[in-house]
């Protein structure tokens, strides 16, 4: 439904935003590790049967998050500098925001 009714989509994961595009070019292309996993799962009338392939791992807790990236438990490529340091949330191309250390571009 969100991708019907909103011209921008903000992604969001234990309170920080991790992707910020326009509507049509995130659903095309996320580019957000969290974000693609997410968009994945969408049910879709034209993809047929398919199994559930939920993101590993558990939601952490927002009391006590992870260090640096949120999302590095459950992120297939995280590595050390995720876990020591908080992406920061930069452009990567016009209108496009993103925080992840392995995103160079859409
Ligand atoms: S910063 Fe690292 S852990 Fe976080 S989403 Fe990007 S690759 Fe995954």
């Amino acid at each position: 439904m969100v991708e019907h009714i909103a011209d921008r989509v903000f992604i969001m994961y234990l309170g920080r935003v991790v992707e910020e595009a326009p509507t049509e070019d995130l659903f095309a292309n996320p580019l957000h590790p969290y974000a693609q996993a997410l968009l994945n799962e969408v049910p879709r009338l034209t993809k047929g049967k398919r199994r559930f392939q939920p993101i590993k791992g558990e939601i952490p807790s927002p009391l006590n998050p992870p260090s640096g990236c949120h999302f590095h438990p459950r992120c297939p490529l995280a590595d050390g500098e995720c876990r020591a340091t908080r992406p920061a949330l930069r452009q990567i191309a016009p209108g496009r925001t993103v925080a992840c250390h392995k995103v160079t571009g859409p």
